[in-house]
């Protein structure tokens, strides 16, 4: 699969179909996105490269575990295109927005997980199936949570 920035400047590719794939409904990616969640298709470091131009990196220390998180951007038209993180070294997240085909993986429910819902913003829509997670994936243990399997959807936001 390929991704690029809006410019085009910055183009990348990853073999496969992604590891995993998060919806994450957390502050840092409300902000950095701009939009109410992120899409994340996270793909295993070596299967992933730049094919042309060279992103900006801005670095930042999550508030949550204190680790960083590292954004790469375009330096002419912004676009972010992917994340890397100092917790996860093997694993590189892209931004699935800037994928050419952004339904080139599966998507469904049954296939992501949404992640620190309990920061989503009002009048999310979480779909009947998904994973529902009120943090990360896993604890700062490193232990994985157990999600909570949604049998119908959910508004976020709008509930007892
Ligand atoms: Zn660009
Ligand atoms: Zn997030």
């Amino acid at each position: 699969m390929q991704g690029r920035c809006l410019c085009g400047d910055v183009v990348y590719e990853a073999d496969g179909q992604p590891s995993t794939v998060t919806v994450c409904h957390c502050r840092f990616c409300q902000r950095s996105t701009g939009g109410a969640y992120l899409v994340d298709a996270l793909f295993k470091r070596e299967r992933f490269r730049v094919l042309t131009g060279e992103p900006a990196i801005y670095d930042h220390r999550s508030e949550g575990s204190g680790k960083q998180v590292h954004i790469h951007f375009c330096n002419r038209c912004g676009t972010k295109l992917w994340l890397s993180f100092e917790r996860y070294p093997a694993l590189v997240g892209v931004y699935a927005g800037t994928l050419d085909d952004p339904n080139g993986f599966d998507r469904g429910p049954a296939k992501t997980h949404y992640i620190f819902v309990d920061q989503a913003a009002d009048w999310t829509v979480l779909p009947a199936g998904a994973r529902v997670f009120p943090g990360d994936l896993a604890g700062a243990d490193g232990a994985r949570v157990t999600p909570l399997c949604l049998t119908e959807a959910r508004i976020t936001g709008t509930g007892p």
